[in-house]
């Protein structure tokens, strides 16, 4: 038990950096959302449709047309987006948060945009062969093969995106790999793998994850975690993040996620009807300058939704809390590892509750303190 209580007060700088952190995170949304708007206002989104059906040399093809409307509509919205970007790769450096090279950065940028467009040809290329196929039920036949893209994408993250922008490799530490059988046999459980995750290379920031589904699921825990923190501070880590395991909270995320799909799907197949057949915005559901407003559909269900999505997450992250408590012989370890997290990530742990409420995917770290605290006076 600690004896010594001092309310931890969060650094002029630690205020700044999160406070800039959250102004980019707007200022990202308002760009994407004003984009999207100005498109479908002024009609441009018709002109680079008619631009995307206007190329030559391969024979006019829909699908190509779509293609190209897409990689149009992506490189916009890139170039816009890149000064943003570039700033906050230049605040992480500012607040010596960052390793990373202007280069590195840039080729990250490049392969992120790539996969992206892997990504959306793949689901946009399958929404309007949906439409235009089966118009009058395309939305349900989306969300299921959406839904299953998703599980397919949980269980492809580790082993495929992951290391496309990070090295991973097993964990070699004997004594903690001994410590996470130990933590997995109380459980009842086995996880498949921990990985030391190669982050250094690209920041200072401290972080673990449990990711993957299935044959997939792991850990993973940064070596600018693994190099400074004590074995008895990374089994907390671990075992919080086996409480995310046993309690299946990707599992139950996806299922959340597919419940809020179904009806994103749904009202954006509604929106979609209105705009054709009252509004007279497009001729037809299977013109795909019609994309913006899907899009925009998504774009401001996400941002509604956020605030509960959070919620939601910070109820996972205080039942993990709650395992690690449980399964580790003291919850010392557990605070000082989460007090050398916030130095570390120059994280807040003490935000006004309405950014917590708003923005926060984790409860603040003086209430994960506190619950530690509390949790060790009744047991
Ligand atoms: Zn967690």
């Amino acid at each position: 038990m600690s004896t010594t209580q001092t309310i931890p007060v969060d650094s002029e700088e630690s205020r700044r950096y999160n406070r800039i952190k959250r102004w980019i995170g707007m200022g990202d949304f308002v760009i994407g959302f004003g984009l999207l708007v100005v498109l479908l206002a002024t009609g441009w989104t018709g002109t680079l449709r008619d631009l995307a059906l206007e190329h030559h040399g391969i024979a006019r093809n829909y699908g190509f047309a779509v293609f190209l409307y897409l990689l149009m509509l992506m490189l916009i919205s890139k170039v816009i987006g890149i000064p943003l970007e570039y700033y906050g790769f230049r605040l992480e450096h500012r607040f010596h948060l960052s390793n990373q090279k202007l280069g590195s950065w840039s080729w990250d940028e490049c392969k992120g945009l790539l996969i992206g467009l892997v990504m959306a040809t793949i689901i946009v290329e399958l929404l309007y062969f949906l439409i235009r196929q089966v118009p009058q039920y395309w939305w349900m036949i989306a969300w299921a093969v959406f839904l299953g893209l998703m599980v397919l994408l949980a269980q492809l993250a580790p082993v495929v995106l992951f290391p496309i922008f990070y090295k991973f490799e097993p964990l070699e530490n004997e004594e903690l790999k001994r410590r996470l059988i130990v933590l997995g046999e109380r459980a009842g459980t086995r996880v498949r793998g921990v990985y030391r995750w190669h982050l250094s290379e690209k920041s200072k920031k401290a972080n673990a994850a449990l990711t993957g589904l299935g044959a997939t699921r792991r850990i993973i825990l940064a070596d600018t975690l693994l190099d400074n923190y004590s074995e008895d501070e990374i089994e907390a880590v671990l075992a919080h993040e086996l409480g995310h395991h046993v309690h299946r909270h990707i599992l139950k995320s996806i299922f959340v996620q597919a419940r809020i799909t179904l009806f994103g799907f749904w009202l954006a197949n509604e929106v979609l009807r209105y705009s054709v057949d009252r509004r007279h915005m497009f001729e037809t559901m299977s013109d795909f300058a019609n994309l913006p407003l899907l899009i925009l559909v998504s774009t401001v269900l996400s941002f509604l939704l956020m605030p509960a999505l959070n919620a939601y997450s910070r109820f996972n992250e205080r039942q993990a809390d709650r395992y690690c408590f449980q399964s580790v012989a003291s919850v010392e370890p557990f605070i000082s590892s989460m007090n050398k997290l916030a130095e570390q990530n120059l994280a807040e742990k003490t935000p006004s509750p309405w950014v917590e409420l708003l923005f926060h995917s984790h409860p603040a770290i003086t209430k994960r303190v506190a619950a530690a605290e509390g949790w060790a006076r009744t047991h």
